[in-house]
């Protein structure tokens, strides 16, 4: 258990580490830093959108690299901003200690200590509208291809001679060209084109593929330090490094974000589905009510995670769609049975539906969670739910299939996702089960305190695009469309509208909070329960221990230590018993008293312990020549007394004789032989414990005057 807490508390620490990133530097990295440096480096005006002028002041993806670098290290950095040829010359003759965008080759690594690459930019094919469809370079033969002349690749498409090159200095002026009509296509960095499109807002141009070259790497983008100065390389490289993918993607979203609108790639379609995009928008429908997978907005506008991958999937398809708005999901699912729109935008596949409905593969992947009151404990299945109320909204394709899954949950329909949240809240319900995208997306206005996602459960809720079974056409389309768009954008879009909620509110840390802190909840109680049993062993053992010393005590409290036989006061208690049952029952016992005689000369002659070895021979002698029924008690010093219940004294005389005579004959080496003198009496009515011991003793006192070694009747 230990181990798990300190596992826990590890993953914890690790976790924290991979946010708070530190850069190591070595003592001499420190000492160079703690003068606080000045660095020249050298930078492009026109290289948008890495580093170049907006109304007068130099921007761009490297500026804000730069100023990061700065922060973590307090390098201030003094700009020098010329175009390529007049940077690229200072630094080789080094009076420039640094410069950016600089690609790394061979032949500048005598003059250049490189980074790692800090952005690769695609090249791209860059064709009119009307292209048609690009099948790879094959696609290029015939066409007029403008290129820049000098760039970095421009050997490798030389050697393919299928190509007809069209050579230009600028590739503002291919751009122009391209849009114009005068080439058919335009080879350049994704980047430079992109930006020129929306500063011209070139409407006619699109991207047909990435170019991928057999011996051609996408340029990469470093910076390039003096080879003396180590110390700075390194501290570059280091600092580059400490940058976070999120930091990177930040950088890359606000400089170069339009990149996005083309990452699905172009989809190649056959003319029987050109001719279908061509003929009609696409009609469809929408769960009007279903955020933050989509809804209408305030101005009745399709929004949430399907307007975003519609609107990217009509820049992939160059097609138009168009939504037919509906009351409800119910009206949803009838307008697209009655051909009234063609498609539902998100649709989870179940075999009724799919009687009636085509259906693409699924294109979000959502997880299932089980929202409860706080203060239930963490839910690590489903079947925990058993025995339970557990909401779910009405119509969800879910409810069924859980239902056939889990037949012993108990799933209520409720009417909508405040339906069952509600229900939840007023106790009504258990638990509700949604998607983690919904109760998320709830829990950050309402509900928040209140409620808490308690666990989730196996099943994830899988959606595609769901098409009327006559649309075959378009549904071979929307697959075709699906099939390009990258994890990583669906990453994007899911992202956006979940972690949207993440960074304004608390949801989603809320939600690992929470997670956590049930599952440490649930560890320490597990942890407490084996306390908590442990203890309880300690107890029972402790408890035990205690029994069995309060009988060693008891014990102590009955028997003379030395000779182990009852002591004065257990015979006192058995005594007066036995007086109870004879008065009762009329049963008649007999009583001895025993005396050794002389036994102070024992004691005299040979040392008390040896005279204490002789008590306790004849006191084992007497316990030995017992019945069952009889018990022997040490009255005192050397007396002993015996009580024979329900006995015939003459019996008993006879019984005492033969012990008497044993104990004559008993002897212990070196010592002279013990006898003992023995006073008899029987019970008679109206006894009590003094008058029988006080007749017995009176016999007794009789035999010792008469000579000792004797046993007397006195009745
Ligand atoms: P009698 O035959 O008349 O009984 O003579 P006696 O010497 O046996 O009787 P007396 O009462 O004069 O002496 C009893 C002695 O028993 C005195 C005492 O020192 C000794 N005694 C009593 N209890 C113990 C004991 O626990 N251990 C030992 N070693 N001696 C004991
Ligand atoms: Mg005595
Ligand atoms: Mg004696």
């Amino acid at each position: 258990m230990k181990l798990l807490l300190t596992h826990i508390f590890f993953i914890v620490c690790f976790s924290l580490s991979l946010f708070s990133k530190n850069i190591i530097f070595t003592q001499e990295e420190k000492d160079y830093l703690s003068k606080q440096p000045i660095v020249t480096v050298a930078m492009m005006p026109d290289f948008t959108p890495f580093s170049y002028y907006l109304e007068d002041t130099p921007v761009g993806f490297e500026h804000d690299l730069l100023k990061i670098i700065s922060k973590r290290t307090g390098i201030r950095f003094e700009k020098r901003i010329d175009n390529w040829t007049t940077i690229y010359s200072a630094f080789k003759n080094k009076e420039i200690d640094m410069i950016s965008s600089i690609s790394h080759k061979e032949y500048r690594e005598p003059f250049t200590t490189f980074t790692q690459s800090y952005y690769d930019i695609p090249i791209i094919v860059f064709v009119r509208d009307d292209f048609g469809e690009y099948k790879g370079l094959k696609s290029l033969e015939g066409k007029k291809i403008g290129v820049l002349k000098d760039v970095f690749y421009i050997k490798e498409l030389e050697k393919i001679d299928t190509l007809n090159l069209i050579f230009y200095d600028s590739y503002e002026q291919i751009a122009k060209d391209l849009v114009f009509g005068k080439i058919d296509v335009l080879l350049q960095n994704l980047t430079n084109i992109n930006a020129l499109i929306k500063k011209h807002l070139y409407t006619n141009i699109t991207i047909a593929s990435e170019l991928i070259l057999p011996n051609t790497k996408n340029e990469d983008l470093r910076f390039g330090i003096q080879p003396e100065n180590l110390v700075l390389s390194s501290i570059i490289q280091k600092t580059i490094n400490s940058i976070s993918e999120k930091e990177k993607e930040a950088l890359a979203t606000k400089w170069i974000g339009s990149i996005k609108e083309f990452r699905g790639g172009h989809i190649e379609l056959n003319k029987d589905e050109i001719a279908y995009l061509d003929s009609k928008p696409i009609k469809y429908c929408i769960h009007p009510n279903g955020m933050p997978f989509e809804g209408l907005n305030q101005n009745g506008k399709h929004t949430g995670m399907s307007s975003d991958y519609y609107n990217l999937f009509e820049k992939m398809l160059s097609a138009n769609f168009e939504l037919i708005k509906t009351k409800n999901w119910s009206q949803s699912l009838e307008y697209v049975l009655a051909s009234k729109c063609s498609m539902l935008a998100l649709g989870m596949e179940t075999p009724e539906r799919k009687k009636h409905l085509n259906f693409t593969s699924y294109y979000l992947d959502v997880p299932l969670v089980v929202a409860t009151r706080v203060d239930v404990p963490f839910i690590n299945h489903i079947l925990d739910l058993e025995n339970e109320k557990i909401g779910i909204i009405k119509d969800d394709a879910f409810v069924k299939i859980l239902r056939s899954k889990y037949p012993s949950i108990t799933l209520v329909e409720v009417n909508n996702i405040y339906d069952g949240l509600d229900k939840v809240k007023s106790g009504e319900h258990f638990a509700y089960i949604d998607t983690l995208a919904s109760i998320g997306y709830e829990f950050q206005s309402k509900y928040f305190g209140e409620l808490k996602i308690a666990g989730k459960i196996s099943e994830s809720l899988k959606l595609s695009m769901a098409v009327n079974k006559e649309e075959k056409i378009l549904l071979n389309i929307l697959q075709k469309t699906i099939n390009k768009v990258t994890n990583e954008l669906h990453r994007e879009i899911f992202s956006k509208w979940i972690p949207i909620k993440y960074e304004k509110g608390i949801d989603y840390n809320l939600i690992i909070a929470i997670l956590l802190s049930s599952l440490f909840l649930l560890l320490l109680i597990i942890y407490w329960n084996t306390k908590i049993i442990t203890a309880n062993k300690l107890l029972k053992k402790a408890k035990k221990d205690i029994e069995g010393k309060n009988k060693e005590l008891e014990q102590l409290a009955i028997t003379d230590p030395l000779t182990n036989l009852y002591n004065r006061r257990k015979l006192e208690e058995l005594l007066k018993n036995e007086l109870n049952r004879n008065e009762r029952f009329n049963h008649k016992f007999c009583l001895v008293i025993g005396d050794i005689d002389n036994f102070k000369n024992i004691n005299d002659k040979y040392g008390h312990q040896i005279g204490d070895k002789v008590l306790i021979q004849i006191a084992m002698l007497l316990k030995s020549n017992l019945r069952k029924t009889d018990f022997v008690a040490r009255f005192g010093g050397e007396e002993f007394i015996i009580v024979y219940p329900e006995s015939n004294i003459d019996i008993i005389y006879k019984l005492i004789e033969k012990v008497r005579l044993k104990i004559e004959n008993h002897s212990i080496e070196g010592i002279k032989n013990s006898t003992m003198s023995f006073g008899l009496t029987q019970t008679k009515n109206g006894d009590t414990y003094n008058s029988l011991i006080k007749r017995a003793d009176k016999a007794l006192y009789e035999a010792k005057n008469k000579g000792k070694n004797q046993t007397l009747i006195n009745t």
